[in-house]
């Protein structure tokens, strides 16, 4: 089984999704602040706004969504799970095989050396962090509208796809490619699709089983009805 998560999974842990309520900081929207060149010319700004993420999400734990995905992964043998969250909750609720396409929140990646580095600080000494290998100006390690994706994670991440039997996607707008390419790549290949979500997307056309609702309420059911001895998750994934 792969799984694929986005932002509307973390939200009813309050963390606020790009595209929905609570998405603007200071009136900027997302697509203004993350991005390489927010960043070349105002890098103070930029840092100032991941602060303020690191803050919010700090004080943000896993919800059921979460949790239900790691016991899901508790239960089968073969299992990768896909996010496109920076926040980390997925690792906070126990899931073990997360393949992080747009990094993290919680790291810092020098734009000179290119070293990265766990960096957990809110509040930050400087207004904009430097490499403690080289003293360069310091980013935070998530990848930026319009930047390229980690070839290996991509790489990593099409091959599950394109070997998933089932693929179970929860709270994402299928908006930000490649990422979005994920669930149809799987389709393709034969992998049955299903999809969570308070809205209908670009997805929900090809899905197999669309669930309209929270992630919480409709993954938790769903891994009700179809943990192992029911038969329709035995019929697609064994
Ligand atoms: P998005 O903001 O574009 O879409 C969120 C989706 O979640 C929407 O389709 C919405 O209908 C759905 N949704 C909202 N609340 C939900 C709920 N309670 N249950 C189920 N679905 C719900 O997010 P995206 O598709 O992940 O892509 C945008 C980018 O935003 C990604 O690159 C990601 O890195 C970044 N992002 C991450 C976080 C995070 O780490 N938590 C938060 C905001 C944005
Ligand atoms: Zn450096």
């Amino acid at each position: 089984m792969v799984v694929l998560t986005g932002a509307g999974i973390s939200a009813e842990s309050g963390v606020p999704t790009f595209r929905g309520a609570g998405g603007l900081w200071e009136n900027h929207r997302a697509e203004e602040l993350a991005t390489p060149r927010a960043f070349a010319q105002d890098p103070e700004l930029v840092w100032r706004y991941y602060r303020w993420r690191r803050e919010l999400v700090e004080r943000c734990t896993p919800n059921l969504a979460h949790h239900t995905l790691a016991d899901i992964e508790s239960t089968l043998d073969n299992f990768l799970l896909i996010t496109q969250n920076v926040d980390d909750l997925h690792t906070a609720a126990g899931s073990k095989n997360v393949l992080e396409l747009h990094g993290s929140l919680w790291r810092s990646r020098c734009t000179q050396c290119r070293k990265t580095w766990t960096d957990r600080h809110t509040h930050l000494p400087d207004p904009i962090p430097a490499c403690p290998n080289c003293g360069a100006m310091a980013r935070p390690d998530v990848v930026w509208f319009g930047e390229q994706l980690n070839d290996e994670i991509l790489n990593r991440a099409f091959g599950a796809a394109s070997q998933a039997a089932m693929m179970l996607v929860v709270g994402t707008s299928a908006l930000v490619q490649p990422a979005a390419l994920l669930p149809q790549v799987a389709k393709q290949a034969g992998a049955y699709l299903v999809e969570i979500n308070v809205e209908k997307t670009p997805l929900t056309p090809i899905s197999d089983l669309f669930l309209q609702g929270s992630a919480t309420q409709e993954l938790a059911r769903w891994w009700e009805e179809n943990a192992p001895g029911s038969q329709a998750l035995s019929l697609h994934v064994e």
